[in-house]
C-alpha cells in the first residue's frame, strides 16, 4: 500500500482525477500519474514518468482542488527511488566482489602465470561447474 503517501500525507483526501495539475508542471509532468505510482510505490514506472525531473516548484499542490501535497509526495518517492539504486549498485558490487573471489579460487596455479584470456576461459569454465 500507499507507504509514501501515508507518510507525508494523513488527509483523507483523494486524487479526483480532475487533471487541473497537469497544465501547471513546468516541465510537462503529469502529478495524477505520479501521484498514482508513488501511492502504490511502482519506482520503476514513476522513474519512467521522468519524475527526477520534478522541481518541487508546488504548483500542482497550488491548484489542486484536493489539497493532495503532491510535491513533498514526489520528494519522498525520490528519496526512495535513490534508496533503491544504492541498494542495486551496492548488490552488484557484492556480487562483482563475490565472482572474482570465486574466480581467484578456481584459477589453476599453472595458469597463474600465462595469457590472461586462457586463464579466464578456464576459470569461467569452473564457475559454471559450481
Ligand atoms: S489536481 Fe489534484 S485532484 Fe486533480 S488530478 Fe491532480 S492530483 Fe488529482
Ligand atoms: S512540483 Fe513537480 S510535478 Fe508539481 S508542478 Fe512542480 S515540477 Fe510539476
Amino acid at each position: 500500500m500507499k507507504t509514501v503517501v501515508k507518510t507525508v500525507c494523513d488527509s483523507e483526501s483523494a486524487c479526483i482525477r480532475c487533471n487541473w495539475c497537469a497544465p501547471v508542471c513546468p516541465v510537462a509532468l503529469s502529478p495524477l500519474r505520479l501521484f498514482a505510482l508513488a501511492q502504490d510505490a511502482k519506482w520503476r514506472a514513476a522513474e519512467k514518468e521522468n519524475i527526477a525531473s520534478c522541481l518541487h516548484c508546488r504548483r500542482c499542490d497550488d491548484i489542486c482542488p484536493a489539497a493532495l501535497p503532491l510535491s513533498a509526495v514526489f520528494a519522498r518517492a525520490k528519496s526512495e527511488i535513490k534508496k533503491e539504486e544504492r541498494a542495486r549498485a551496492e548488490a552488484q558490487r557484492l556480487k562483482a566482489r563475490y565472482d572474482a573471489h570465486l574466480l581467484r579460487l578456481h584459477t589453476p596455479p599453472s595458469l597463474a602465470k600465462t595469457n590472461p584470456a586462457a586463464l579466464a576461459a578456464a576459470a569461467q569454465k569452473s564457475l559454471h561447474n559450481l
